[in-house]
């Protein structure tokens, strides 16, 4: 190759945007979701290189240290922080970062690691390693964060008590919903990066909607006197409101820009994309929008006893409730005495 193609080359790469994508406490679906995105992704690479991506790249995190300030032009981080290791990474990567978005429920709002804020690290450690039926741990090991053998020194990351949404521990530029984000969602975001029109600093980059706004089934307004899981009805109709079928169904606390999705395919919303606009505390508008249509028909008022009745049917309250977003919530974790 003539040095003047070698030097053309450099040029063309440098006026790519440079991505990284990193993973935390994360179940891995989000990197799945950016390979979603089809022959999209060659699109991608045409206009960007990815200098870091941990699940398909051999980047070292000395590498990333050794990167300038700010020469990452756009970090994806999907994933919640629930160790040190994950927290020195979220620091590092916003260092380094000019743009640094929140990709999926798990980085955006603590997402189903987040559900471990209703124990602590160590009863985790207890279910996972000693109290599992299928687990044999006669002395009781759990991870520690420094182990001494006569080689020398294990060490691991601290595991911490509480996990965190991204926001909580470094300052995020923009918010990409889902569990995963679905591949339209990525593929706007990553047109609105290489077209220069991202939104103010702070926007979650889905529309203005609830999932209810995109969900075709018809409502009747109609009142539930009783509530019951997927499984417990014999044939759902696939026309009519879930939630009025007495099926829990997150749609109207739920930010949309799935094309309700799971209704589409006759399984109710579970409230992976967040809170919808405006609202602050997911759960509680779940739990708002419930108790208007919870009634008996002909009846004014409901007796409390009737009330306990249907609320000691909603099996899971915090599980269903707070699926994706019990970091973020106004009560995000349980008090441990
Ligand atoms: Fe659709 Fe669920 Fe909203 Fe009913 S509650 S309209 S099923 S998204």
């Amino acid at each position: 190759m003539t040095e003047e193609k070698k030097d053309k080359i450099e040029t063309e790469k440098k006026k790519k945007l440079q991505f990284a994508f990193y993973w935390a406490a994360s179940c891995g679906g989000c990197e799945i979701a950016v390979l979603d995105i089809d022959e999209k992704i060659l699109d991608v690479v045409e206009v960007a290189d990815i200098l870091f991506w941990p699940v398909a790249l051999d980047t070292k995190y000395k590498d990333v240290e050794a990167m300038k300030d700010g020469s990452i032009d756009v970090c994806f981080f999907n994933g919640s922080i629930r160790t040190e290791e994950q927290e020195h990474l979220a620091k590092l990567l916003r260092k380094k970062s000019k743009v640094l978005v929140a990709f999926g429920s798990c980085a955006v709002n603590g997402g189903i690691p987040g559900l471990a804020n209703l124990a602590n690290r160590e009863e985790v450690f207890n279910v996972a390693y000693i109290d599992n039926p299928s687990t044999y741990n006669p002395k009781r090991i759990v991870p520690k964060k420094l182990t001494r053998i006569k080689e020398g020194k294990l060490t691991l990351p601290e595991f911490y008590d509480t996990v965190k949404t991204l926001n909580q521990v470094v300052d995020v530029d923009y918010y990409l919903p889902g569990c995963p984000p679905t591949p339209d969602l990525i593929i706007d975001a990553v047109n609105s990066i290489v077209e220069n029109r991202l939104p103010p600093k702070g926007a979650v980059l889905a529309p203005l909607k609830s999932v209810c706004d995109e969900c075709p089934r018809e409502k009747y307004e109609k009142k539930i006197s009783e509530i019951k899981r997927v499984y417990e009805v014999e044939s759902i109709d696939p026309n009519k409101c879930l939630l009025e079928q007495g099926i829990i169904c997150m749609g109207p606390a739920t930010r949309g820009g799935c094309n309700a999705r799971c209704l589409d395919a006759n399984m109710p919303c579970t409230g992976c994309g967040g809170p919808t606009p405006n609202s602050r505390d997911q759960g509680a508008k779940m739990m708002s929008a419930l108790a208007s249509i919870l009634g008996i028909e002909e009846e004014e008022k409901m007796s409390d006893e009737k009330v306990e009745e249907l609320m000691d049917q909603i099996v899971d309250p915090v599980g269903t409730f707070y699926k994706y977003g019990l970091p973020s919530a106004l009560i995000n974790r349980r008090v441990m005495r």
